[in-house]
């Protein structure tokens, strides 16, 4: 390994949430049955011209200026020739030499070390109709079916410079990529739904060379892992290649995710896509105003968003990262802030239990019936000792299913702590009666036997007791045995 150096470059594709198609009016939504979401001018049928969808020039902005780039005044189409089945009218329309934004960057951080990794240019195309193959991989495929609702879906595409230099260092860019897109809120970047789709250009030369080694592009990258690991599978391999003496053919590889490895797809000698510019659409003159009009419409993202949590609110790096992961969850943790302050708290909470449950059910922070202001108001029945904490989890577990204020929960379950002294000393009492032996051993020194006497308080109660209370007052009665 020490003797090769690995050259990675990265392209993503990216879906944007528009309601509608990119050049017609089909709607973009996920999961319509087949062919259903159609019209001559997404099927390429001679003769229909379509409109630029104002939207998705407006996104592809954003997404650009998230991610650090310069936006194009001037900026054009290109037909992209080839034949695929997938593509009826014989070329894709894309922006060839003139995208919409380029020179951008993405702060990443791997082995706790910032690195910067370049973004090239984002550019905006049509996405091709989806071919579904039928068997377990491409190679072995007994026939293939072709599904046109995603042809003319609007992408972006964004394309690193070759500066990634591990199969690690492109999860982690892919991932900080995901994450700030999705605070734009341009697109779902869901991988497992196919509006994030990332291709990896990758190459070896030996360390020191300034020459690039022969690259070999992999696609079928279904999820962050696979991105890693398939890198990591193809610089080795094009080492052993090169130990070997043989050369490193250009081609196109598919990872196939249960051997593990990449599979040669087809030659990619000299692909010639005759591009030339989109006569039916104008080219765009992108106004600076509105430019930052966009600018200015940008959420919080998720570095300075993250440094607003460690500086302002206090919070340790390692929540402030949890918290900032996705924008939902910031918001949902932001707003709680703004009702309870005690920032460590609500973190805590929104680690713990909040994410707890979103996982166990395999929800959305958007899908929950649980609100900022009902967490809030939860942590204020916890401060003022009407619940204890640990009831409170029970709470927190009924508002999340059932979105009903914390204190009607309580109430109507009958869940006030009880911090009534004389009803505590009845129990007390009783639960010293009832184990001799454990109070026997705590009078012989062993302290850990009053948390078995608290536990049987709170069994007793039904973990109503208020624990503090419980505590003190069974060593006063212990100390006075
Ligand atoms: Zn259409």
């Amino acid at each position: 390994m020490s003797k090769y150096e690995a050259v990675i470059g990265l392209e993503v594709h990216v879906e944007l949430k528009t309601k509608t198609k990119i050049f017609c009016g089909c709607p973009t939504e996920f999961g319509a049955e087949p062919n259903t979401n159609v019209c001559p001018i997404c099927l390429g049928l001679p003769g229909s011209t379509g409109v630029l969808n104002k939207k998705v020039v407006e996104y592809a902005i954003k997404a650009g200026l998230a991610l650090n780039c310069e936006i194009a005044g001037y900026n054009k189409f290109d037909r992209k020739n080839y034949y695929y089945p997938d593509l009826p009218k014989g070329f894709q329309v894309s922006q060839y030499d003139y995208p919409i934004a380029f020179n951008g960057y993405l702060d990443i951080e791997v082995n706790g070390e910032t690195k910067r990794i370049g973004i090239e240019r984002l550019h905006i195309e049509e996405d091709p109709g989806k071919l579904v193959h039928l068997g377990e991989t491409i190679t072995v495929a007994q026939g293939s079916l072709i599904d046109y609702n995603r042809s003319g879906m609007p992408l972006v595409e964004i394309v690193t410079k070759p500066v990634i230099h591990s199969g690690e260092e492109a999860r982690v860019y892919l991932e900080k990529l995901k994450q700030t897109l999705e605070y734009t809120g341009v697109s779902d970047v869901k991988m497992e739904q196919g509006s994030l789709r990332c291709d990896a250009n990758v190459s070896v030369r030996p360390v020191g060379s300034e020459k690039l080694g022969t690259k070999t592009e992999i696609k079928n990258l279904n999820s962050f892992r696979a991105v890693q690991r398939a890198i990591e599978y193809e610089i080795a391999r094009q080492i052993d290649v090169l130990e070997d003496g043989e050369k490193v053919i250009p081609e196109t590889r598919t990872w196939d995710e249960n051997k593990g490895i990449t599979l040669s797809m087809r030659n990619k000698e000299n692909p010639d896509y005759r591009c030339f510019t989109e006569a039916d659409l104008p080219p765009l003159d992108v106004s600076r105003e509105w430019v930052e009009e966009l600018r200015n419409s940008l959420p919080e993202l998720p570095d300075a968003r993250k440094k607003r949590l460690i500086e302002v609110d206090g919070l340790p790096e390692y929540d402030a990262t949890v918290i900032t992961s996705t924008k939902a969850l910031a918001d949902f943790y932001d707003r709680t802030v703004e009702k309870y302050k005690d920032a460590k708290t609500v973190s805590n909470w929104i680690m713990g239990e909040f994410s707890r449950l979103l996982n166990a059910n395999n929800l959305e922070v958007s899908e929950t019936k649980v609100t900022p202001d009902g967490l809030a108001k939860l942590l204020g029945l916890i401060e003022n000792g009407t619940i204890s904490g640990k009831i409170a989890k029970q709470v927190f577990e009924e508002m999340f299913s059932t979105g009903d204020d914390p204190a009607e929960i309580v109430k109507k379950k009958g869940l006030v702590q009880i911090s009534d002294q004389g009803q505590l000393e009845g129990i007390i009492a009783e639960v010293i009666a009832n184990n001799p032996k454990s109070v026997e051993d705590y009078k012989n020194g062993k302290e850990k036997a009053i948390g078995f006497l608290v536990g049987q308080v709170m069994k007793a109660t039904r973990g109503k007791a208020n624990p503090g209370m419980v505590n003190k007052l069974l060593k006063e009665k212990l100390d006075q045995i």
